[in-house]
């Protein structure tokens, strides 16, 4: 409520006393009072006692609203639980208290799995009550003396005492449980759960921002082990955030110095046999150290902000080296270039002209183009996604649908997209000969992509075995160590000059 219609209310319940008294107060005390005298006299008291009431009244008034203000800037409007802020204070005064006492308390940091998706997929009036109930959850697993917090989003907060005798452990894991069992209307294959960091006052943190900052690495600790986990803080997470740090600082020097590589890996058509395109790869050598995954370091550029100029990079190095060479081309040695783009290429910050400004090197035809993005990385940045997907494929350029089976798309999503290619994840192809649930379900991509008009290519390729089975299922493309590794630029001139017939 506005303070306008606080202020308003109450004058409106002080007017609406006032005149109720000045209408019926003085016949209700003449009909008990006939003599004059003692008239008079009531009439005086009766001055008193309304100052009294209407002082008592007031006093009620005020108080109601002000503590309807004050709980509304400490708790959080949706669950009820304290916010980010109080519950920061609340934790300092407890931790405070228990300092004085030689007392302990546990602070558990939650975050949701899947919930952006839950957002995405079903839409922001479930994913509020998905949230109500993962509050309520936490309300019926902690005691009332539990501080109980939601920080932004799907961030939630506890802090237990132990004086509260309560088995912290026990109390997640069923809660844990009690998530699992929440549905999601629109997407019955969304599960919700929790990744899960705690830390212990004073052992791991003595003063607020140091047991916050425990809980924290914790919860990434749980965030790079997966949906579902929970960490408790160890020392070891202070000096793998600490290698981290240092990884990220020589990484930002690799870009701004173009230490960075790229190598590309050639994609065939398992009918013709023929190359029908290249994935580019970006490799880096860190100095006097072994070279890093790009899974590894990718993540860790896209959580700094590092990835755009990673893509610029690459962008522009393959375009640059397959230029040099005279390969790219519908009717050169390699029709279509496959460049992998992150989540963060997506931020509406960047802007299209921006995005776009990446293949300026590529003058003309950008139709030998095409930009591979995950499947969870694409569900979940759907709505922002969705438009520059289709400026993308205006602008010629093709999309690819990468490690598809991993996320959790449906059928009615994919109509939307404006899609070329479904990229059939390598788990899925390593095991296609070998289980046959993986089996039933690359055929079931196939027919699904072929039912909407696009293509498939079956990534990680090893075997002869898989292959055929491939072709079998009418697979269109494959690409994996069988055919070809990733290869540098003058490797993969060599590899077209033999491949050539
Ligand atoms: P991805 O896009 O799915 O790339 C395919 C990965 O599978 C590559 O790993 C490739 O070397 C590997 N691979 C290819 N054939 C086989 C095979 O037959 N067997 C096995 N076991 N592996 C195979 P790489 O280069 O380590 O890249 C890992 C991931 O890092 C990529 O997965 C991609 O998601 C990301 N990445 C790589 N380069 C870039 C880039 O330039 N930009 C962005 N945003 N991400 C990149
Ligand atoms: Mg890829
Ligand atoms: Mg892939």
């Amino acid at each position: 409520m506005s303070p306008r219609r606080i202020a308003l209310r109450i004058t409106l319940i002080y007017v609406t006393f006032g005149v109720l008294w000045i209408l019926f107060s003085d016949s209700i005390v003449a009909s008990f009072v006939s003599d004059v005298e003692t008239l008079s006299k009531v009439q005086t008291y009766k001055g008193w006692f309304y100052v009294l009431l209407t002082g008592v009244l007031f006093f009620f008034l005020t108080y109601g609203s002000l503590k309807y203000q004050q709980t509304l800037s400490e708790r959080d409007s949706l669950t009820g639980l304290l916010n980010r802020h109080m519950f920061r204070n609340h934790l300092e005064q407890l931790i405070k208290r228990l300092g004085g006492q030689n007392g302990h308390c546990t602070l558990v940091l939650i975050n949701l799995d899947n919930f952006r998706q839950v957002n995405n997929t079903a839409g922001q009036q479930i994913g509020d009550n998905i949230l109500q109930q993962v509050a309520q959850s936490l309300k019926e697993q902690f005691s009332d003396s539990a501080l109980l917090g939601r920080f932004a989003g799907d961030e939630f907060a506890i802090a237990i005492s132990e004086d509260q005798k309560i088995d912290v452990f026990e109390s997640l894991q069923t809660l844990q449980s009690n998530l699992e069992k929440l549905t999601v209307p629109a997407s019955p294959d969304l599960t919700v759960s929790a990744r899960i960091g705690i830390a212990t006052f004073p052992e791991d943190g003595s003063s607020l921002k140091s047991l916050v900052t425990a809980a924290t690495l914790a919860l990434e600790e749980a965030k790079v082990l997966g949906a579902g986990q929970i960490r408790v803080y160890s020392h070891r997470y202070g000096e793998e955030a600490q290698s981290r740090l240092e990884m990220l600082a020589e990484l930002r020097t690799a870009i701004s110095e173009e230490k960075l590589s790229v190598v590309y890996q050639p994609q065939f058509n398992l009918s013709s046999r023929e190359i029908t395109g290249v994935e580019v790869l970006v490799r880096w050598h860190r100095e006097r150290k072994t070279s890093v995954r790009p899974d590894v370091f990718i993540p860790l550029a896209e959580q700094s902000g590092l990835v755009h100029p990673i893509t610029d990079f690459v962008c522009k190095q393959a375009i640059q080296e397959l230029k040099k060479y005279d390969l790219l081309g519908k009717a050169k040695a390699i029709p279509k270039v496959s460049i992998n783009i992150s989540a963060r290429d997506f931020d509406h910050i960047t802007g299209a002209d921006r995005f776009f400004e990446r293949f300026s090197y590529l003058e003309g035809d950008w139709s030998t183009i095409q930009l591979e993005i995950t499947e969870t990385a694409l569900m979940e940045n759907f709505e922002q996604a969705l438009p520059l997907l289709h400026q993308i494929r205006d602008k010629g350029i093709r999309i690819s649908i990468d490690d598809f089976g991993t996320g959790y798309s449906s059928l009615s999503v994919l109509r939307k997209l404006p899609v070329r290619e479904l990229k059939i994840d390598r788990s899925f192809t390593q095991e296609i000969t070998e289980n046959e649930n993986d089996l039933q379900l690359v055929k079931a991509i196939i027919a699904m992509a072929r039912s909407l008009n696009i293509k498939t290519l079956a990534e990680g390729v090893e075997t002869t075995e898989q292959a055929l089975k491939l072709k079998e299922l009418e697979c269109e493309e494959i690409q994996g160590f069988l055919m070809s590794p990733p290869l540098n630029i003058e490797q993969l001139v060599e590899f077209i000059e033999r491949h050539q017939p």
